[in-house]
């Protein structure tokens, strides 16, 4: 893709961003950035840019053309290469970024670890002393195993992960080093079959994988082995998934991926934009509220 002509129509003076991808028909961002972008008087354009995965390299050759930019599957785990991260012990184990940016050279971070724990615990999900199970080992799941390492926050007691492809999560797990105590407590391990008893002892299940981003998607996991006493975060954010539909006809604690979605917009939104909507003196709570919304609006049109 040759982005000076997949922004040639955005007014000169206004700053380009978006979010990178492969196979992302689905993506609400685009929507609710736009609508934060309008609310607040900014002058931006933030597009989908939907590339085929060997484009990745053309695309990096380009990204000065941009002010920022976000990035999703399956590139998040590549696009470390970007720039330079924060240091914090939570960005540094988990190898995969969502958002870039520059201040001067580029940055890169992750907004999807606080994006996803604030939502799930606004929805009443603890995650302290208990046993979770992870289904995936992409970006989205690193993102969560880097969540639980988030200072000042309840360590689980377990945390399993189950893949596809087991070798993935067998490179996951074994990229966080061991020897950092705030790692060890974790108790991280992998399982290879659903009928290993992690799967019924959890206490959370989260999904973090591709599994019900289409309708008919078989779930990640059989529902039948669900129970009432366990909380379940799936997400996938556009649409309600079988697994969702089955956690809540069983009585679990189900909750949807759109509250990390805005997060973890909203989070990028402020590195972008932060001295201007200072300037404004922005209401943190009213960006949340326009991105959810549009967001929303988004959603019912691609349903
Ligand atoms: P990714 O890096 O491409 O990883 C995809 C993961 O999904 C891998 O574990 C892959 O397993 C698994 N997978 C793909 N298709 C599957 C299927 N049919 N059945 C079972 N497993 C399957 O993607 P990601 O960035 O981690 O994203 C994963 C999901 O989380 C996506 O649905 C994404 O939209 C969602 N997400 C949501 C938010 C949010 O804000 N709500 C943020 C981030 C991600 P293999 O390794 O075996 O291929």
């Amino acid at each position: 893709m040759d982005l000076k002509s997949f922004f040639q129509d955005v007014p000169v003076g206004h700053a380009r961003y978006g979010v990178v991808g492969c196979g992302i028909p689905y993506t609400l961002s685009p929507a609710m950035h736009n609508a934060a972008i309008l609310r607040f008087g900014l002058k931006a354009a933030y597009r989908k840019i939907d590339i085929s995965e060997p484009e990745w390299e053309s695309f990096l050759s380009q990204k000065d053309l941009l002010s920022g930019f976000n990035i999703t599957n399956p590139f998040k785990e590549r696009a470390r290469e970007i720039g330079s991260g924060p240091s914090g012990v939570e960005w540094g184990f988990v190898g995969a970024v969502n958002t870039a940016h520059r201040p001067h050279l580029w940055v890169v971070t992750n907004t999807d670890i606080e994006g996803f724990r604030s939502d799930a615990e606004s929805h009443g999900i603890e995650f302290g002393e208990r046993h979770i199970l992870i289904l995936g080992a992409g970006g989205a799941a690193r993102a969560v195993v880097g969540s639980f390492l988030l200072k000042n926050r309840p360590f689980p007691k377990s945390v399993t992960v189950w893949n596809r492809h087991p070798r993935r999560a067998e490179e996951m797990v074994g990229g966080f080093p061991l020897g950092f105590d705030a790692v060890r407590r974790l108790n991280l391990r992998v399982v290879r079959s659903e009928t290993d008893l992690a799967f019924r002892s959890a206490d959370v299940v989260i999904n973090a994988t591709r599994a019900g981003q289409n309708p008919g998607d078989p779930p990640p996991l059989d529902p039948a082995t669900l129970r009432a006493d366990q909380s379940v975060y799936d997400m996938v954010y556009h649409r309600e998934t079988e697994l969702l539909k089955a956690a809540r006809a069983r009585g679990c604690l189900a909750v949807g991926g759109l509250g990390m979605l805005v997060n973890q917009g909203a989070l990028a939104f402020e590195l972008w934009f932060g001295d201007e909507l200072k300037k404004l003196k922005y209401d943190a709570l009213e960006l949340r509220r326009v991105m959810r919304e549009a967001a929303q609006n988004a959603k019912k049109e691609t349903l």
